[in-house]
């Protein structure tokens, strides 16, 4: 009701200028309609053609917009990272002897910044630790590299440093987040999820020269720089939830503490997870669980298609097919990780949902013997993931009626390319 819809100058984005200085501390804010928004404008004013981009483990948007500007990513994030039964409490960590030896290799004035995601999703929602940031800061800053932090979760991260690192458990996750961001040069965020709000999204930045080239594209691609992609009801919500998510512990607490409540069910059931339990969801092992879909035949894809027809619950691939093909060379990219991701909104379920979730998943790893593999049937050229359609290959041998063959999608649209 309070949102202030002026094409320019909205009292609203102000307010929002002013919640994100006090929680992240950034004084320069870029508005946008979400978090790809913000990638987008960033990877088109720092990145040169033949770049390089190190993070610690790729996100799809991310990286689909450095590709797009000519740059490519290079994986440094610790090798435990891909390791879905390794207990190692950082599984977000930067290795620095990746980092220092890809800057060997290409060159820091090749490197416009590193790509740094706090809770790093593809890997299962897990953190980077504080000791770990301080080294890469450390190491970057020295080379005249940009560290640019992905701080979409850096809330959830906060969490777990306080709860797992040494020194943090007397500090409040307010306190940690604004250390966690403090010798960071900036940062895009998607407000859709630590800020509690339904969309939107930022990029915030210390150098005023730097912010002012991102406004210069925000304004053909976004909106305004006083709304981005934004209304002016958006802008006093989501100020609203920057503020709010750091309102005392309790929220990230009661957050993350209903993620563990289904993975421990899970856990206690059985089935392989990806360990420690993450910030915003839990993700199931498709490579442990379906061992006779091979990665070419899509196991977490075919996983996630079987617990929806098994109960209407919707996962998300996060394998072979969120991982595209290489764009050099056309071939299939292979990601260690083949997960299937139940990613869990804030605010939204129950614990009786968690219950009703985890008996279905429970149920098909029960008869994991007749989920078959998938085939794509339409395989779109960018972010395949989230436009793709598949098929259901035969189920080799012994089995009866399967999952699979209960989902059958309708044939594909006639669309571009296909
Ligand atoms: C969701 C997400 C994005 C993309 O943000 P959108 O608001 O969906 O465009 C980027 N990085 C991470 C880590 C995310 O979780």
């Amino acid at each position: 009701m309070v949102g202030d819809e002026a094409y320019a100058g909205s009292r609203s984005f102000y307010h929002l200028v002013d919640a994100v200085r006090e929680v992240y501390g950034y004084p320069e804010l870029v508005p946008t309609h979400q978090g790809r928004g913000a990638e987008h404008i960033l990877s088109q004013i720092l990145i040169k053609p033949g770049d390089v981009i190190p993070g610690n483990m790729y996100f799809t948007t991310t990286r689909w917009h450095q590709e797009k500007a000519g740059g490519s990513f290079a994986d440094v994030i610790v090798d435990e990272a891909h390791d879905p039964a390794s207990l190692y409490p950082f599984k977000g960590n930067i290795d620095l002897d990746k980092l220092r030896r890809i800057i060997a290799e290409v060159g820091a004035a090749r490197i416009p910044y590193i790509s740094l995601e706090t809770n790093v999703n593809m890997a299962g929602g897990q953190p980077v630790s504080m000791a770990n940031l301080k080294a890469t800061y450390a190491l970057c800053h020295e080379q005249g590299i940009l560290v640019m932090l992905d701080a979409t979760r850096a809330l959830e991260n906060a969490w777990f440093v306080q709860q797992r690192e040494a020194g943090y458990a007397h500090r409040s996750v307010a306190e940690i987040l604004l250390e966690i961001c403090a010798q960071s040069d900036g940062a895009t965020v998607s407000s859709k999820k630590d800020n509690l709000v339904n969309i939107g999204g930022f990029l915030a930045l210390r150098d005023p020269e730097l912010a002012w080239r991102a406004r210069g594209l925000l304004v053909a691609y976004e909106g305004l720089h006083t709304y981005g992609g934004m209304s002016g009801r958006d802008m006093e919500a989501l100020a609203c939830g920057v503020r709010e998510m750091v309102d005392g512990d309790d929220h990230v607490r009661a957050r993350i503490g209903q993620v563990e409540y289904l993975g421990n069910l899970l856990i206690d059931a059985g089935v392989p997870i990806v360990q420690p339990i993450g910030g915003h969801g839990v993700y199931l092992n498709a490579r442990a669980i379906l061992p006779h879909v091979p990665q070419d035949e899509l196991p977490a894809q075919s996983l996630a298609a079987a617990i929806y027809a098994d109960a209407g619950v919707r996962t998300m691939e996060r394998g072979v097919v969120s991982a595209g093909r290489d764009p050099a060379t056309g071939e299939n990219r292979q990601p260690r990780l083949e997960l299937v991701r139940l990613a869990i909104p804030r605010r939204v379920y129950t614990q009786a949902h968690m219950e009703v979730t985890a008996e279905s998943v429970v149920s098909v790893c029960e008869h994991a013997d007749d989920v078959g593999g998938l085939a794509f049937a339409y395989e779109p050229n960018d972010l395949r993931f989230f436009l793709a359609r598949f098929r259901p290959l035969p189920i080799p041998a012994k089995s009866t009626v399967g999952i699979a063959q209960r989902v059958e999608p309708k044939p594909p649209p006639v669309g571009p390319g296909s």
